[in-house]
């Protein structure tokens, strides 16, 4: 249960008052729905209000607190045209402009011959200085209140900064003082703040220093998560050791059968992997292993190999992907396979239902289905297995090592493969992970051609449009990428829709377009016609990551490809060169172009490696590039800084270590207050293991 003092945490954003359901929603979008989020919501910058210049010293441009006297009005003479109000001191005017403002509200605020403080940008218009909607407007004796630092959080479009801090303001003054869960010779060593000071101190930037992830607040904001990952992973791996496994029957007479059946020879990799595989399975521990690789590298079929294992010792095997189009991928791979070794594979997802679904409930009750795959469905109540040894489990980081556990929990002592497609560096393996064993497939299929990568400016575009469409005359298959315009409404990204229609008009009938606020149904649609060739542009946000398989896609256009981290370009690419035919991957960027933006197209060129690329990527991140690293697709930190983690994975990480060898089960004053922590962190399966185990 989680601990009392951390209830108020855990309620909606909505419990605020001021946030209802539609500002609630824009939160939850910037942050996350819960008070708990908004204390990792950490600044992104802040606002000196400090300044606060005579009216003729201030500069157009600069952030300025202005005290100044109320002269005159001038309201809006039509609807396009701004209300004024002149306002200035002895040293001069300046005029306060508000676009579509009430009249009656703004002869309130701003009294003629009273005195009003107000802060905001200075601008200039016609030689005149003007500041536009100030961000405050107070009496002389709030002056205090305005002219201080600010921090700026990061919105979503229709939140107003105002809003944010406010609401990110209370979660903080909501937030308890909580025990010391910390090493207490590590905390006076580093000189550390406790947890409620560090959290203050974060929310309550001074300075552009105090924004640094080498803060003393931030280190330790960041080292609390490290340490509640390192903690539930080793609670998680304790008990999978604990646990008994089963020796299972490993490469027999069905995997023989199997692989002279395959139309073509496995990698070295895939070897290699199956190989890993099979000890765990052959031996009475219980598996729990992590498969990594590009998709297209052949993870699935070695998955479906291994699952033979289980079919071959006379139980069952199931394989769960996060997403009912990938389930389907999935079972379309395995299918032809399993048939022609003449083992029974049946597909369950959350569209199933009625007579079909009861179908496969009974049989799988049975015995007669010796593969299931399918969505989060397979661990729903009613689904009986009449023995799962087997358990793969395709990651994509949708999944919580909660419902990783509930999968194993429908068998008896199941093994466990985790699959994912995103290589992961070995610190980010290590920090996510633990000490998990892992097997790489780091080579690709032979009969893969290299996918020709070619970085471009946009101004290019016009050269770029007759090649695309000679390319689909004769039959090519394009995605086309836009980045989604999320986090601000001025940025001049081309949204996805004008080049859909800009395409559309050069190619008529010949381009879709899917986007992520598209009904599913529609993007189904869409994503089914491209696949089928009805359709040859496929305009999209990276909706497509998740996972579209067109091995006759052969073209990836990537539209302000700057706006991308590596990882992500890196899996987009990926979505070509997966058929016989020769692939092409354009980069499009809008220059002029940053050190690392410069070196992340770069290393593309030269490379298709996943693992170099993801590499390069943490190294990249570490040295202060931010961008994209919530659009990686690797597992993230909330708070924690990658350039901080080689430095403090290995103290979380020891500390974890000695913590729970004292006190396995977390029951001194140290081990209750490293209880909270979890919960805090929402970490808490680790938790609830103690108690089931
Ligand atoms: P992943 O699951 O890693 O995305 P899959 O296992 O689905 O990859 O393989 C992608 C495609 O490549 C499938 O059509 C599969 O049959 C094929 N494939 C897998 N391994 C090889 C190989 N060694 N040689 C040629 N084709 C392969
Ligand atoms: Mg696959």
């Amino acid at each position: 249960m989680r601990p009392s003092v951390l209830f108020p945490l855990f309620a909606p954003v909505t419990r605020l008052a001021g946030v209802g359901p539609r500002i609630g929603e824009l939160i939850a979008r910037a942050a996350g729905g819960k008070m708990v989020d908004l204390l990792w919501h950490l600044p992104s910058d802040i606002v000196d209000r400090r300044h606060s210049p005579t009216v003729g010293d201030a500069k157009p441009g600069e952030m300025a607190t202005l005290t100044v006297k109320v002269h005159t009005h001038e309201p809006s003479p039509t609807r396009k045209r701004p209300y004024r109000v002149v306002c200035g001191d002895e040293t001069g005017f300046i005029t306060l402009v508000f676009f579509s403002a009430r009249n009656d509200y703004l002869k309130n605020q701003f009294p003629i011959g009273e005195i009003r403080i107000v802060s905001g940008k200075v601008d200039e218009f016609h030689g005149g200085k003007t500041m536009a909607h100030p961000d405050y407007v107070g009496t002389l004796a709030q002056k205090a209140e305005l002219a201080a630092v600010e921090p700026v959080y990061r919105l979503t479009e229709g939140l107003t900064p105002r809003v944010m801090r406010k609401a990110v303001g209370a979660a903080v003054n909501m937030a308890p003082d909580l025990a010391e869960w910390a090493d207490p010779h590590l905390v006076q060593r580093r000189e550390w703040p406790t947890w409620h000071v560090a959290l203050t101190a974060a929310h309550a930037p001074q300075s552009p220093a105090d924004l640094l992830p080498a803060t003393q607040a931030r280190m330790r904001l960041a080292y609390d998560e490290v340490l509640a990952g390192q903690i539930a992973l080793r609670l998680v791996r304790s008990q999978q050791r604990r646990a008994r496994g089963r020796a299972l029957k490993v490469a027999g007479p069905l995997r023989k059968k199997a692989l002279a059946s395959l139309p073509f020879r496995l990698t070295g990799a895939q070897t290699r992997s199956l190989a890993e595989i099979d000890k765990d399975m052959a031996s009475d521990a219980r598996m729990l292993r992590l498969l990594q690789g590009d998709v297209g590298s052949g993870k699935t079929v070695v998955a479906f190999l291994a699952m033979l294992n289980a079919v071959e010792s006379g139980a069952q095997a199931a394989l769960m992907a996060p997403t009912e189009i990938l389930a389907r991928q999935h079972h379309a791979t395995i299918a032809p396979l399993a048939a022609a070794v003449g083992v029974k594979v049946a597909l369950l997802t959350g569209r199933d239902t009625g007579a079909g679904r009861a179908e496969v409930l009974r049989q799988l009750a049975g015995g007669a289905i010796d593969i299931l795959v399918g969505t989060h469905a397979l661990i729903s109540e009613g689904v009986d297995y009449r023995d799962l040894a087997f358990a793969v489990i395709d990651e994509q980081h949708r999944f919580g090592v909660h419902q990783r556990l509930s999968l194993s929990a429908k068998g008896e002592r199941a093994d466990i493969l985790v699959m994912t497609a995103t290589p992961i560096p070995r610190t980010l393996l290590l920090a996510h992970y633990g000490d998990l064993e892992s097997s790489r497939l780091d080579e690709k299929p032979a009969n893969r051609k290299p996918i020709g990568t070619r970085v471009l400016p946009l101004e290019r575009l016009d050269d770029v449009y007759p090649a695309i469409r000679r390319a689909i005359n004769e039959g090519a298959r394009v995605y086309w990428v836009c980045p989604l315009v999320e986090e601000s409404a001025e940025t001049d990204l081309a949204a996805a829709t004008e080049r859909h229609a800009d395409l559309a008009k050069r190619c008529p009938n010949r381009v879709g377009l899917v986007h992520g606020r598209l009904p599913g149904k529609q993007r189904d649609a869409t994503m089914k016609r491209f696949a089928a060739g009805e359709i040859s542009i496929l305009v999209a946000t990276t909706v497509i990551e998740v996972g579209v398989d067109v091995p006759e896609a052969t073209v990836m256009i990537v539209e302000h490809a700057e706006r991308f981290g590596l990882a992500q370009l890196h899996q987009l690419r990926g979505r070509v060169g997966r058929g016989e035919r020769a692939s092409t991957c354009l980069l499009l960027y809008q220059g002029p172009l940053g050190e690392t933006a410069k070196a992340r197209l770069s290393i593309l060129r030269e490379s298709e490696d996943g693992f170099r690329i993801a590499e390069e990527d943490l190294r990249l991140r570490g040295g202060g590039d931010a961008l994209g690293a919530r659009q990686s697709g690797m597992p993230e930190f909330r708070v924690a800084d990658l350039a901080s983690l080689p430095e403090l994975l290995p103290l979380a990480s020891d500390d974890a270590k000695l913590l729970l060898e004292k006190d396995p089960e977390l029951k001194s004053p140290r081990g209750e207050a490293v209880r909270t922590l979890l919960y805090l962190f929402e970490r808490d399966e680790g938790v609830r293991l103690l108690r089931s185990g």
